[in-house]
């Protein structure tokens, strides 16, 4: 099992730090003998992420913002240069304004709702559109999205609209892709605690909560997520497409608190 991801080449963009869930997924893709490269949105987090990159032997760092179309086209300018090939990709990145990210849904803004729909929804079309070209049959894509998507979770707002639109992406990209062998696919992770993860207000609420309800009883780890990327990144998968795949500890098959909790 260890040269699951041998000869296979991809990009990872979404680390911040090394509680990012897309550092759970390159190391992952790495152990088993992946070739990565990385973005970084700004120097500020770069400075971060090379580091990190290197302690995983890549040297294909690049700075990539995905408001700005000029940085996407050359950062896939260079991939096709270095590599001139990509065998999966994972898109880890999503942004909304902290302050919109509580109290009622319906005073989203505008700017906001757009803002936080181009960055962690369009954003993964915009990127596929521009990957695709340089995937063979066989090549996988990646995204990463939560139930806050189809079901109402407090203070998730316009996130959750989002990932619904997120995840309907993945469904259409799948069909757009398929013909060429290219496969798209989610992991809806339960909550972990990251820089993103902490935006959202009451976030160490909903943690326990969750953790306390769902079967299996304990928190959700990058190197989780990793781990059920690594299928869906890998030839494992070699079927599957559109797919939502949940990394939850169960949380999503629960319907009500455990009765003992509302017994206290
Ligand atoms: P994180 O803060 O470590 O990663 C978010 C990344 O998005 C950062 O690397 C940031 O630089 C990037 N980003 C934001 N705006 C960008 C832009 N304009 N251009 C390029 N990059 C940009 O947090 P995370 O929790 O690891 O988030 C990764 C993904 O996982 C997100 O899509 C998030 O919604 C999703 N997710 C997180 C959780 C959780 O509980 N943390 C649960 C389910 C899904």
């Amino acid at each position: 099992m260890k040269g699951l991801m041998e000869g296979k080449r991809g990009l990872v963009m979404g680390v911040a730090n090394d509680h990012s869930i897309a550092w759970g997924i390159a190391k992952a893709v790495a152990d088993h003998g992946g070739e990565l490269a990385f973005t970084y949105q700004g120097e500020q987090f770069g400075r971060r992420v090379k580091p990190l990159a290197e302690s995983v032997g890549s040297t294909h760092i690049y700075p990539c913002d995905v408001e700005d179309d000029a940085s996407m086209d050359s950062l896939f300018a260079k991939i096709a240069d270095d590599w001139g090939q990509l065998d999966f990709l994972v898109h880890a990145i999503a942004f909304s304004n902290r302050a919109e990210l509580k109290g009622r849904f319906v005073d989203t803004s505008r700017d906001n709702f757009v803002r936080t729909m181009v960055i962690s929804c369009f954003s993964f079309t915009d990127i596929m559109r521009r990957a695709a070209p340089l995937m063979s049959p066989g090549a996988s894509a990646l995204t990463l999205t939560y139930a806050g998507s189809t079901r109402v979770m407090p203070n998730y707002n316009v996130m959750g609209v989002a990932k619904a639109g997120l995840e309907a992406s993945v469904r259409y990209l799948a069909s757009d892709f398929g013909t060429a062998g290219i496969r798209v696919n989610a992991i809806s992770a339960g909550p972990v605690r990251t820089l993103a993860g902490s935006g959202v207000s009451d976030a160490r609420l909903m943690f326990n909560y969750q953790r306390a309800n769902s079967p299996l009883r304990r928190a959700v780890t990058i190197s989780d997520v990793g781990g059920a990327a690594l299928y869906l990144l890998s030839d494992l998968s070699a079927a599957v497409t559109g797919e939502i795949h949940f990394v939850d500890s169960g949380y999503s098959t629960v319907s009500m608190p455990r009765l003992e909790m509302l017994k206290r």
